[in-house]
């Protein structure tokens, strides 16, 4: 027998033969792109660290999203930044707020495009922090409550979807049976089941005006040594009636996606964040990498890891790309 019987590069000579046994493939319906959505008219402003996104006021979002849904892109993930902020994040539940006037709007023009909303007090506190703050902490349940109402102002105003951010503990459970009692059994929830405590994050607090006037969310998001403990959120949220679940940041996470998928079978999303979106842009823009390739590669990296979607602000570019 002539040595080596097996070679593997038989079946990757060429296109055609390397497309038959391809193992992973990507396309625009696997891709949600966030939107942020900002008070005020006629505004469509690019964030400095994000080139090519930009916050849009409501109208400016609707044309946006149309864009987004014709590129083939799944669906639009809003993050709103409303006019004033207070200690209690109330713009956050209020029923003529940002984003409940937003999901309004983008529902009524594009009936057919998915919305999924970014539940989470941060954008709505003046102090910064995802939650309400007694004796100088995040208070889990008082929190719990207010993103409850949240989450159901943002199915009142027809969201398909909503996805709390906020990494406090029981807040699945509670959205669950509050939009339940509330009529909305038919609206999914997607769970960030481990966000990390990122310094990827840095550009997305820009463009949100997130940053936390005081100290850290280190006491409520995971910290990135933690593996088995993502396990555990994950295997929680689903016990609390979480639909799918969410890997944030995604690149430096590949194998929680992989652990968190293997364990519990249920449709998982990875969050390819504002850090690694910049990382690449900023490559790409002095001609260091190839954009194309290297955000194709990135991408299919992370459904070869586990992710059946994907949450990225290339979304409408990479659709664009696959077409
Ligand atoms: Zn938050």
């Amino acid at each position: 027998m002539s040595f080596p019987a097996t070679r593997l590069r038989r079946l990757r000579r060429t296109p055609a033969l390397r497309g038959l046994v391809r193992e992973t493939h990507l396309s625009p319906s696997d891709l949600i792109q966030p939107l942020f959505v900002t008070a005020g008219a006629g505004v469509r402003e690019e964030i400095s660290a994000m080139p090519g996104i930009s916050r849009f006021s409501i109208t400016e979002a609707v044309d946006e999203a149309g864009e987004i849904h014709e590129a083939g892109v799944a669906a639009v993930l809003l993050f709103g930044i409303p006019a004033d902020k207070d200690e209690a994040g109330s713009g956050a539940y209020d029923d003529e707020g940002i984003i409940q006037m937003a999901v309004r709007a983008i529902k009524e023009a594009h009936p057919d495009l998915t919305v999924i909303t970014d539940v989470c007090l941060c954008e709505y506190t003046s102090h910064g922090q995802c939650g309400f703050i007694r004796d100088g902490e995040v208070d889990n349940d008082v929190t719990v409550e207010l993103l409850s109402k949240t989450a159901i102002s943002h199915a009142e105003a027809g969201a398909d979807i909503v996805a709390p951010s906020d990494m406090m503990d029981g807040r699945v459970g509670s959205i669950r049976y509050q939009l339940d009692e509330e009529g909305h059994t038919g609206v999914a929830i997607i769970s960030y089941a481990a966000k990390y405590s990122s310094a990827f994050y840095g550009p997305f607090r820009e463009a949100a005006d997130s940053t936390p006037q005081e100290g850290d969310r280190h006491g409520y998001q995971m910290d990135p040594a933690n593996g088995d403990e993502a396990v555990r959120e994950a295997r929680l949220d689903l016990e609390e009636g979480a639909d799918a679940l969410m890997i944030k940041p995604a690149s430096h996470y590949l194998d929680i996606v992989r652990r968190v998928k293997d364990d519990t079978g249920a449709p998982v999303a990875a969050y390819q964040v504002s850090g690694e979106y910049s990382m690449l842009k900023a490559a790409a823009s002095n001609g260091w990498l190839d954009e194309q390739r290297s955000v194709t590669e990135a991408l299919v990296s992370m459904k070869r890891a586990g992710a059946d979607f994907i949450v990225t602000y290339y979304a409408k570019e990479a659709a664009l790309w696959l077409a």
